[in-house]
């Protein structure tokens, strides 16, 4: 009987010692968000110096050493030139599971250079600017996952943080070669945010995105001596851009198809253009619809270049990506932390700075406040779909992700305009950019103390990725390194 009591109190006094120990930890979060507090200093001249020399994907050079370098002072060990890409790089800290990845992007946009001013001035006329805020998402990634290895420092404990340092966002699919390497193999959580005019978490869905390049090629010949003679690869563009035109009255509404002519074929009209080239972006909600829409776009393709007279050669550019596939107990997770954090607070310099954006997307004042509060978490709006698409995608199909957007833009402004490069420039991006880092920071020492959380969270992504899944990626390939160099 006695030895009944003792092993029940010794039972009893270790799960004490053991609650005690994970609130222990718990309280220490402290640690990551006083770091974050005291560091606004830091992360705004980091940000800064990568908004202030925007580079293209795959050619993000300073960018993506600078918060190499900050990371390596910062104690992480460093793989760079990962994935067959120049700029990509993992940084890693800790050791044992649970592994809690946290993705980092830093590519900036041709033509969106602007000042930190509140009215279109360029710094460079026709230069890059970070018109989807990049600059802070790479910041904010690294800032959370400092804070986070101050934490596990402190505390001793057991477990990973991966930073993955993911170029060409725009337009290259940097992530999708990430995934085909594998680099999301023995990775149980990922997190992952954007820039934004609100506070929220994104468990919406969005499109399957394919990029494919059909070049004609014809015979040249005097248009007016021996046109008999001429096969125009113009035509053959011209044919299958209307068929393709046609074509879009018969698919799924919510698929896109586009296009630019990349090559024209010439300059001179009394010269029957030997070559032309077009460009299509097909996106779809799955890669079933994709690849069918794909196929019908080919079809169009073979049909003109033979009613032309000329030939077609296509090409299906590594990088296209898949849907993203949201995670509502991840996503959860995220919520409660954000609403611990809260929106993001603007001081009068900033708020009369958002104003004067504000006039320029006539947008009303009012309209600004949502920047402070944290939307509630709304269901409903689960695997809602939008029209984007983004690499995430890929990383999603690998490890369960959970994403959200922080606020660091001026509510009513666009994607990818001059107003967002302005205000991401300055400390209103900042601000921003820090409430992200500290939603990764409770989020992630939640799920080191408690990695039991991860179980429902990978309970939820087996099931909706369905049974015997295996990735592969859309078109298996290597990265179009110099995508932002061409014409
Ligand atoms: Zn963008
Ligand atoms: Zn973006």
């Amino acid at each position: 009987m006695k030895k009944c009591v003792l092993i029940l109190l010794i039972s009893f006094l270790a799960f004490e010692v053991g609650a005690q120990k994970k609130q222990g930890k718990l309280n220490k979060e402290n640690i990551a968000i006083d770091y974050l507090t005291s560091s606004f200093t830091t992360y705004d001249q980091l940000q800064k110096k990568i908004w202030s020399t925007p580079e293209l994907g795959f050619l993000e050079e300073k960018s993506s050493a600078a918060l190499q370098k900050h990371l390596s002072d910062n104690g992480f060990t460093i793989e760079n030139k990962v994935a067959g890409i120049p700029t990509a790089f993992i940084a890693t800290y800790g050791s044992g599971s649970p592994v809690i990845g946290i993705l980092a992007e830093f590519d900036a946009l041709s033509g969106l250079s602007q000042d930190t001013v509140p009215y279109e001035k360029a710094v460079v006329t026709g230069g890059n600017g970070h018109g989807c805020g990049h600059q802070l998402l790479g910041t904010a990634s690294t800032a959370g996952a400092v804070a986070i290895k101050k934490w596990i420092e402190a505390t001793g404990t057991k477990g990973t943080i991966k930073i993955f340092g993911t170029p060409a966002e725009e337009g290259g699919g940097g992530k999708v070669f990430f995934a085909q390497d594998g680099y999301f193999k023995n990775v149980d959580v990922v997190l992952d945010w954007h820039p934004a005019s609100e506070n929220s978490v994104n468990i919406s869905t969005n499109l399957a995105r394919i990029s494919i390049i059909y070049q004609f090629h014809g015979i040249p010949a005097h248009a007016a001596a021996n046109p008999e003679k001429g096969r125009s690869a113009l035509d053959g563009v011209e044919a299958m851009d209307n068929m393709v035109n046609m074509l879009r009255e018969h698919i799924p509404s919510d698929a896109r198809i586009h296009y630019v002519i990349t090559d024209g074929g010439g300059l001179s009209p009394n010269v029957v253009p030997a070559h032309a080239e077009v460009s299509y972006y097909v996106r779809a909600k799955n890669t079933t619809e994709l690849f069918d829409i794909l196929n019908r776009v080919d079809n169009a393709a073979d049909g003109a270049a033979l009613g032309s007279g000329t030939t077609v050669t296509k090409k299906r550019l590594a990088g296209a990506i898949y849907p993203i596939l949201p995670n509502k107990a991840l996503s959860k997770l995220i919520q409660k932390h954000f609403e611990r954090v809260g929106g993001v607070q603007w001081n009068e310099k900033e708020q009369a700075f958002a104003v004067e954006i504000a006039k320029s997307t006539k947008t009303s004042v009012q309209e600004l406040e949502k920047v402070r509060i944290v939307k509630p978490y709304d269901e409903n709006l689960f695997g809602q779909l939008k029209s984007g698409s983004s690499d995430v995608g890929d990383v999603s199909w690998n490890v369960p992700v959970g994403s959200f957007v922080a606020a660091t833009f001026v509510p009513g402004s666009s994607g990818h305009s001059w107003q967002n490069v302005a205000a991401g420039g300055t400390t209103i991006g900042t601000k921003g950019a820090l409430v992200a880092a500290k939603v990764f920071a409770l989020t992630a020492i939640d799920l080191f103390s408690n990695p039991k959380l991860i179980i429902p969270i990978k309970q939820e992504f087996e099931k909706l990725r369905g049974e015997n899944f295996k990735y592969t990626p859309i078109v298996l390939g290597k990265p179009e390194l110099n995508y932002r160099l061409k014409k």
